[in-house]
């Protein structure tokens, strides 16, 4: 072999040594971009929520189910542009005692003369943020906005969703103050993505109007709030008794190589949980379909059938352009669910 050769066949190792170490160290330190629900889990539960619907709203809402798919992330991406938007997506229960947490007010208002406005943002608001949403919404239905109505659909089926995830109601949302790193994205988007689909019964009978929508997601959030204690618990046993080397494997994603929980451990930690997963998926897309069914009803019911197929008006567009932009800058303005 020639002086040359051995040289340029020496730097190719050295440089794909450099690169598989980068890979791993990227892989160790910095997660995938993630979502709540992942977006996998968010864009199949708009999905499904649509399929609850009564005659008079299912045709508009079918013709736009890619629409609500597509768009079913976009909250999570404005993570990346306003600060104010984190806040919106949980909310910390036990800041505020343990259920039935008579202490925190359901009420925005007498919530904020008992614990201020800051500290209400400061633990997430995400049960208000869901109630301002759905006025939203039914103002859109009220003006036959179909546009808004889109957005506001899709945008709202994240938000609720988001409250039917436990960790979306604990401080310790990624586990990081028991040692449970990841925990966070293991529950609500690798076991989505590998069970949903394949064990999943998600057409799920159908919409109800929903009298008192604010009592409502208190009660879906009670509910993750108590489900967040089983959610830890049951991965520190299961963490316990399986050794790190098949708690974890490494897996390609978009050409990086990613250190992720195994398979095999997901199935164990799937199994412990008896259904949850599957439990809170579900209820997240009754909820959804029933909040959309009730903002229409409280509407007047306006007819949808002469509205078609929405969303392509420029300033829609150029909002989603510059989310995507912020999105792709890749930096997370307050919490993200990998810290
Ligand atoms: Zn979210």
């Amino acid at each position: 072999m020639s002086k040359f050769k051995k040289l340029t066949t020496n730097l190719f190792l050295i440089k794909n040594f450099i690169q598989l170490f980068i890979c791993l160290g990227i892989g160790l330190l910095v997660p995938p971009k993630t979502y709540s629900w992942g977006f996998f889990g968010h864009r199949y539960i708009n999905y499904h929520s649509v399929f609850l619907l009564p005659p008079e709203m299912i045709s508009f809402y079918k013709m736009n189910i890619q629409y609500l798919e597509d768009h079913s992330v976009d909250p999570d991406k404005r993570r990346y542009a306003i600060p104010e938007e984190a806040p919106r997506h949980y909310i910390d229960m036990d800041q505020y005692g343990k259920f039935p947490f008579l202490d925190l007010p359901k009420r925005w208002n007498e919530a904020v003369d008992k614990f201020s406005e800051d500290t209400l943002h400061a633990h997430g608001i995400a049960p208000w943020w869901i109630m301002i949403m759905q006025n939203r919404l039914k103002k859109a239905f009220i003006q036959k906005n179909k546009n808004e109505i889109l957005k506001l659909s899709a945008e709202i089926g994240h938000y609720i969703a988001d409250v039917h995830v436990p960790l979306h109601a604990s401080s310790n949302h990624n586990g990081q103050k028991t040692d449970q790193l990841g925990i966070h994205g293991f529950w609500e988007s690798r076991l989505p993505e590998l069970y949903a689909e394949s064990e999943y019964d998600l057409f799920i009978g159908k919409a109800t109007f929903i009298e008192n929508q604010l009592n409502f997601i208190w009660d879906r959030i009670y509910e993750s709030a108590n489900a967040s204690d089983s959610v830890l618990k049951i991965e520190k046993v299961l963490s316990l008794r399986t050794p790190s080397h098949k708690r974890f494997n490494y897996e390609d994603r978009n050409g990086v190589l990613m250190r992720q929980f195994s398979t095999l451990y997901a199935n164990r930690y799937h199994d412990s949980l008896k259904g949850m997963v599957e439990r809170r998926m579900a209820a997240s897309i009754y909820a959804i379909s029933s909040f959309w069914y009730s903002a229409w009803v409280e509407a007047g019911q306006p007819s949808l059938s002469d509205m078609g197929k929405g969303n392509s008006d420029s300033a829609s567009n150029k909002e989603m352009e510059l989310l995507q932009f912020y999105w792709l800058g890749n930096r997370i303005i307050g919490r993200s669910c990998t810290n």
